[in-house]
């Protein structure tokens, strides 16, 4: 991943804007660019482009759409803004968070309006840290859908995209000004492209396990969830061109995958009742601060394990997603008719976890509160029949990255802008502050979508002719 000096010979084809990456910040950058009659090249290392967009929910925040007007939804650039750093501590840059939050809104009606791509307002309850519905998303609440409306929405628009292309070097001139990258092939070979911009749209570095070890060692022994090709390639070019880079530690991890079935069990669980208990039957945390810094306390559990526990209710709530259906078709779910047979079926004290369900049971009618914080009061109580799911903690997403402005520009530490870099999604520095508790869900939607059309719009204004 390096970067060179511009070859002498030049570049046998040269683009106004070439876009590494192929997930949602890298094509929300190329329908950006098309739509101001620019002609972007995406280049995406795989032969079919997923990234962890086409593996994630597809869960979108955006504020002030009329999908949200529509079901009578109040909510605000500032409301969004205050919900980003509420959560973060406030670490997050005010100006990145303004701007991203400004943009969510009419970037979500102008995907759906102008390029067809079917977004709904997910209701039934809300993420932790949300004060309004504002998660959109596929119908299907799957990331592979969202890919799908995307590369459609692509292709009718004449975008370029090269598959299979992946790109291992950048050129660029002594004051950082990127002339072309190169690209190799799976059969080995190559080719060197010339570019007017640059917009670095390959995620951040959670498949990369030497820079895990270094920025984030708390999660080096667990499970990666996000996309392998994902190898923090922006943040070494990005230095190497002199560029800044914040918050290494932050990232999104998450303290609900099956395990050992690897699949994403829903923390709306959690958030309408559920609770998470230990091999001694007990709860260790407040499952409502947010599913990731749990990752970090389940996986800080004896066998590094816990146990998600709902009823009935919750099972039917849980159904609604295809990832919680896979899991039961998988075996995932284990059940009991009380909490002694619960118990005995997943091998926890029956006395810690009657105890542990009793004291949920006062705390849901406000006979007492909860010593680890949780509000258990609007929720009903969990009655029997019991179920429940063995989960561990995993790592989605890196938060840090280069450091942009408001416009995805890539700025070096003195606070200036590279001539033509661009960086957004898991590329640059996110909005999620220094640590894993800082990540609000929705956050890497957010930075992605956001920071793509924020950078496309901006490379096409550098590189539009006068
Ligand atoms: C299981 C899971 C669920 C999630 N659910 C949500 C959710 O519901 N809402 C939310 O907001 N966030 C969610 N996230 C996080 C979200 O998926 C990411 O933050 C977001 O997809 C990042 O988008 P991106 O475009 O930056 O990166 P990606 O979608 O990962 O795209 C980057 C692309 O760059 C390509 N690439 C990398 N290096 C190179 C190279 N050198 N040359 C060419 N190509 C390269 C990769 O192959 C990849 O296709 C989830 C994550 C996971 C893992």
């Amino acid at each position: 991943m390096s970067v060179r000096p511009t070859p002498p010979d030049g570049f046998a084809t040269t683009v106004p804007v070439a876009i590494v990456g192929g997930g949602a910040c890298g094509l929300v950058a190329a329908l950006t660019l098309a739509d101001t009659g620019i002609a972007p090249l995406v280049l995406e290392r795989d032969a079919t482009p997923s990234g962890s967009t086409g593996l994630s929910s597809g869960m979108i925040p955006a504020c002030g759409t009329r999908m949200q007007r529509a079901e009578g939804v109040e909510d605000s650039v500032d409301l969004l803004v205050r919900d980003v750093q509420a959560k973060a501590k406030g670490q997050a840059d005010p100006a990145i968070v303004e701007a991203v939050a400004a943009v969510s809104g009419p970037t979500i009606e102008w995907l759906v309006d102008r390029h067809g791509i079917e977004l709904t307002l997910v209701g039934g309850f809300l993420y932790p840290g949300f004060s309004a519905l504002r998660m959109h998303a596929p119908p299907s609440r799957q990331g592979a859908d969202l890919m799908g409306g995307l590369l459609r929405a692509g292709a009718e628009a004449g975008i370029d995209l090269l598959t299979d292309a992946h790109v291992n070097a950048l050129f660029a001139d002594p004051d950082g000004r990127v002339r072309g990258l190169q690209i190799e092939r799976p059969d080995g070979g190559g080719e060197k492209i010339g570019c007017g911009a640059l917009i670095l749209a390959c995620n951040g570095f959670g498949g990369n396990a030497a820079m895990i070890r270094q920025h984030i060692p708390e999660m080096v022994e667990a499970s990666y969830f996000g996309h392998a090709g994902n190898q923090g390639d922006a943040v070494i070019w990005g230095q190497a061109l002199g560029a800044a880079i914040r918050h290494m530690g932050a990232y999104q991890g998450h303290g609900s995958v099956a395990a050992p079935h690897n699949i994403l069990i829903t923390w709306a669980l959690m958030m309408n009742g559920g609770i998470q208990i230990n091999r001694d039957g007990r709860r260790f945390a407040d499952e409502h601060r947010g599913y990731s810094e749990q990752a970090v306390d389940v996986l800080a559990q004896p066998d590094g394990i816990a146990w998600q526990v709902f009823d009935d209710r919750l099972l039917a709530l849980g159904r609604e997603f295809e990832d919680f259906r896979q899991a039961e078709a998988a075996g995932a779910l284990r059940h009991g008719d009380d909490e002694n047979a619960l118990a005995a079926t997943i091998g926890v004290p029956a006395m810690a976890l009657a105890k542990t369900l009793a004291e949920c049971r006062k705390w849901a009618a406000g006979k007492a509160y909860d010593p680890l914080g949780r509000d258990f009061s609007s929720q009903p109580a969990l009655a029997p029949p019991y179920h429940a799911i063995k989960v561990s903690g995993a790592l989605f997403h890196t938060q840090g990255g280069l450091v942009i402005d408001p416009l995805a520009r890539v700025l070096r530490p003195d606070g200036t802008a590279l001539p033509n870099l661009f960086a957004g999604g898991g590329a640059a520095c996110g909005v999620s502050g220094s640590r894993v508790w800082g990540y609000l869900s929705g956050n890497g939607l957010l930075t992605a979508v956001g920071l793509g059309r924020l950078a496309g719009q901006t490379a096409a204004a550098l590189v539009a002719p006068c």
